[in-house]
C-alpha cells in the first residue's frame, strides 16, 4: 500500500474520476489490453502522449497510457505483464465491468506536430499507438524488446521498423539512432524516446551527437515504483 494511494483513496470522487471495463483482450502472457468507458469530459481533456494513473484495488498507484479517447468517452489501455508485480497482478485479474478509478488525463508526453519516430520498450507501445492513432501518416516507431511484439503491434496498428533484442553492450541503440536520424534527415522527424533508464540514457547521448532533436520521458526505473 502506498502513501499516494492511501491519500487518493481518502480523496475519493473529490480527486479520482471513473470509467469502467468494457472488453479485455490478451496477447501471449504478456500484454492486455483493455477497452475503457469513461466520460464526454475526459475525453475533452485528452490529448496524445497524456497519461493517467490508476488507482488500483490493492491501493498502489501506477501510471499508464491511453490510447485516443474518441468523443463518446472510449479509450484503451495496453498493460505490460512482467508477472508478479502489483500493476501485473491486476492486469491480469481485471474484468469486464469492473471500476477504474484515476487521476488525469493529464500531460506527460506532448510532441509538436509534424513527423514523429516513437522508439521505447514494451511500456512505449502505448504512447506510440496514441501518436500514430492522432497522427496516422507522420508517425513511424522502432523497439527494444525481448518479447514478440507481433501481435499486439499489428492488433494496435502499428508497424514497427525494427523490433531489437536489448543487448548488454546496448549495440542496438546504434541501429536505432541511425534509423532515427535518417528519418530526421528525410523528413524532419523528432523522436519521442520513452522506457527504462538504460535505453533513454545511451539513446539520447547519440541523439544529441547526431543533432535529432528528442524528447524522453523515462516510464520506469530500477528500484523505483509508480513513476509518473
Ligand atoms: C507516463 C507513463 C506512462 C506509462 N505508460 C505505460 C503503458 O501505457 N503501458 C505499460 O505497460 N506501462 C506504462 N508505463 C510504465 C509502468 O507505469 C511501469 O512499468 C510500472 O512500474 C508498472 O508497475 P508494476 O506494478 O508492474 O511494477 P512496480 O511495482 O512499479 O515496479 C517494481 C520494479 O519492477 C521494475 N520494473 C517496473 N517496470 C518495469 C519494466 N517495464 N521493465 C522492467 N522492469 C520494470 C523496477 O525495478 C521496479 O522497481 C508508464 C509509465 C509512465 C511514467
Amino acid at each position: 500500500m502506498s502513501a499516494k494511494a492511501v491519500i487518493l483513496r481518502l480523496l475519493g470522487d473529490l480527486a479520482l474520476k471513473q470509467a469502467v471495463v468494457t472488453s479485455i483482450e490478451y496477447f501471449g502472457s504478456h500484454f492486455v489490453w483493455i477497452q475503457v468507458q469513461g466520460t464526454r469530459e475526459q475525453a475533452a481533456s485528452y490529448q496524445p502522449g497524456d497519461k493517467i494513473q490508476l488507482l488500483l484495488p490493492m491501493d498502489e498507484v501506477r501510471t499508464y497510457t491511453p490510447i485516443g479517447w474518441d468523443a463518446d468517452g472510449q479509450t484503451s489501455l495496453l498493460v505490460y505483464v512482467r508477472g508478479g508485480s502489483p500493476a501485473s497482478q491486476w492486469a491480469e485479474q481485471v474484468r469486464i465491468g469492473d471500476p477504474l478509478r484515476f487521476l488525469g488525463p493529464e500531460r506527460s508526453l506532448p510532441l509538436p506536430e509534424g513527423p514523429l519516430s516513437m522508439i521505447g520498450d514494451e511500456t512505449s507501445i502505448a504512447v506510440a499507438a496514441a501518436y500514430q492513432l492522432a497522427r496516422p501518416e507522420s508517425v513511424a516507431c522502432a523497439f527494444e524488446s525481448d518479447v514478440d511484439l507481433s501481435a499486439v503491434t499489428k492488433k494496435l496498428g502499428l508497424r514497427p521498423a525494427m523490433v531489437l533484442p536489448r543487448e548488454v553492450g546496448l549495440g542496438h541503440c546504434v541501429d536505432l539512432a541511425q534509423w532515427a536520424r535518417e528519418r530526421h534527415h528525410a523528413s524532419g522527424a523528432r523522436v519521442g524516446l520513452t522506457g527504462g533508464p538504460t535505453l533513454l540514457k545511451t539513446l539520447r547521448g547519440k541523439l544529441r551527437e547526431a543533432q535529432v532533436p528528442v524528447k524522453t520521458r523515462a516510464y520506469w526505473a530500477p528500484g523505483k515504483t509508480g513513476l509518473d
